[in-house]
């Protein structure tokens, strides 16, 4: 009978004749063949004996092959695994030239692995990370359809470009080298194919918010796109955004929600992923290794996770953070890039991880931020300088949350999208949502690909989706 490979490593039936489909991962002494079909992490051992089978078969049996083996389970009489194959027959599916293949049998750098991105998920280290990101989406739509909320899908092309989150990808059908053009020279979008400029979206926010004022709670879980071009090891230009967003919560319910949200999924993962958990804590201490000391992780990886399950994220104005980075050793020295001196500043990643690594030593939660730093649709608090807007960050990562409670008020909207220059007429629909029925809402933006970060331990993001855009790489 065709088995997984994790059927056969978990509970396969002892003494029985089993089936099996896979990659070779090794083939040692000719005898032992290291078999994983992406499963699970471990390999199933396939034992061959040579005798039995011809030479020219053998010599198929190449790191990356495609092979169907059968034969009896037996418990295993070497060590480092529970059970093996003893192969009886052998298929080879489809054979991989042993010279070009990429991915051999020994450690291969990860900046290595994102140029073979279409191979690098038959490693141990990115077929782990995957199945991880996988579970934690499950994780998300689970929490959100046990708690009342309804998955809304937002559109990928916006014709507004008033969402203010970040540069945006145009869409166009326009002929790019003979576009039509308007009486004073410029191009002609109202001969483009929607009739106006399109681009992709940056947030599904705004229309996430029509959508909550209907069906109460809703979230999005889908790509976004941003045009930034910054290199950083957290920004992408395609990333994968999850975007709750409720009538009738205020800022602390927001808090409440994001908080439990994030403990839920990752409680989830260290549930269920626990084995490729494992595997990626060891990676991660191998890498660290060549790390100095003070740039090492405090924690291994599982007891980082479940710190922040089992711990309070801990909450602090904006107003209280400045303070605190104002007096911290790191600003008086010098030693920040962006030296912190006045109330009103924006605050880089550096700061938000001195905040967190240093200072607190646990996820913080930063709200009441000054209006002129954040969007428009934040709500204004009464002392008309700050808006009831949330950052979550986290150690390692900085901010993996950003959320607001909405300004529900048509008039104060009104003025502060004068004050910004926002035109009226382009969100026509937006303020019909302060006119008819208004209430007090709130809703955050997670970004999916932070959380893989976190909860892989992975350091960089072009190695938490499977294939990463960036300035100046779409390749695959
Ligand atoms: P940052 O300051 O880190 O660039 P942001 O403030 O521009 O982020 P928001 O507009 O608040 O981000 O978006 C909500 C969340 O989406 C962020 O908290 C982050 O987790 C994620 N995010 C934003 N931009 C990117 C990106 N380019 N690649 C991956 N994730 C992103
Ligand atoms: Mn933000």
């Amino acid at each position: 009978m065709l088995h997984s490979v994790k059927e056969l490593l978990d509970k396969g039936p002892i003494g029985k004749e089993v089936a099996v489909n896979g990659w070779v991962r090794s083939f040692r002494s000719n005898r032992f063949i290291a078999l994983n079909d992406g499963s699970t992490i471990g390999n199933i051992q396939c034992v061959v004996d040579f005798e039995q089978f011809n030479e020219s078969l053998l010599k198929q049996i190449n790191t990356g092959a495609a092979l169907n083996v059968s034969g009896v389970l037996v418990e295993s009489q070497g060590k480092g695994q529970s059970v093996e194959i003893q192969v009886k027959k052998l298929v080879v599916l489809g054979e991989a030239d042993a010279e070009s293949y990429p991915i051999q049998p020994k450690k291969h750098s990860l900046e290595f692995l994102r140029e073979k991105a279409h191979l690098r998920v038959r490693t141990n280290t990115f077929a782990a990370v995957m199945r991880v990101r996988s579970a934690l989406s499950f994780a998300v739509h689970q929490y959100f359809q046990k708690n009342g909320f309804y998955y809304f899908h937002a559109p990928i092309i916006t014709g507004s470009d008033a969402e203010g989150a970040g540069e945006m990808f145009r869409v166009t059908t326009l002929d790019e080298k003979n576009p039509p053009l308007t009486d004073n020279g410029e191009v002609n979008y109202k001969e483009d194919f929607f009739g106006k400029e399109t681009n992709l979206t940056v947030s599904g926010q705004l229309e996430a918010e029509a959508y909550a004022m209907g069906l109460g709670k809703v979230y999005t879980f889908g790509p976004t796109f941003r045009a930034e071009n910054s290199n950083t090891s957290r920004h992408l230009a395609e990333f994968w955004m999850i975007e709750p967003e409720m009538a009738f919560y205020d800022l602390d319910a927001n808090m409440d929600l994001a908080e439990d949200f994030i403990k839920a999924v990752i409680a989830y993962v260290l549930e269920n992923c626990t084995e490729d958990l494992q595997f990626l804590e060891k990676r991660l201490l191998d890498e660290e290794k060549s790390k100095p000391l003070a740039e090492r992780s405090e924690m291994a990886l599982l007891d980082k996770l479940r710190f922040i399950v089992d711990n309070d994220f801990k909450r602090v104005t904006y107003t209280e953070a400045i303070a605190i980075l104002r007096n911290s050793k790191p600003n008086k020295k010098g030693k920040f890039q962006y030296r912190i001196d006045e109330w009103g500043a924006d605050l880089q990643s550096e700061h938000e991880r001195f905040l967190v690594e240093k200072h607190f030593k646990c996820p913080v939660i930063l709200f009441d931020y000054p209006a002129k730093i954040k969007a428009f649709y934040m709500r204004l608090n009464e002392d008309e300088k700050t808006v009831r807007a949330m950052d979550v960050l986290f150690p390692g990562i900085g901010e993996i949350v950003g959320g607001s409670q909405r300004e529900e008020r048509l008039d104060v909207l009104l003025e502060k999208m004068k004050a910004l220059n926002i035109d009226e007429k382009e969100l026509w629909w937006y303020l019909d949502l302060r006119k008819f029925g208004t209430a007090v809402h709130s809703g955050f933006g997670l970004g999916f690909e932070r959380l893989v970060q976190f909860a892989t331990g992975m350091g960089n993001i072009r190695d938490v989706i499977p294939f990463p855009r960036t300035p100046q790489n779409a390749e695959f």
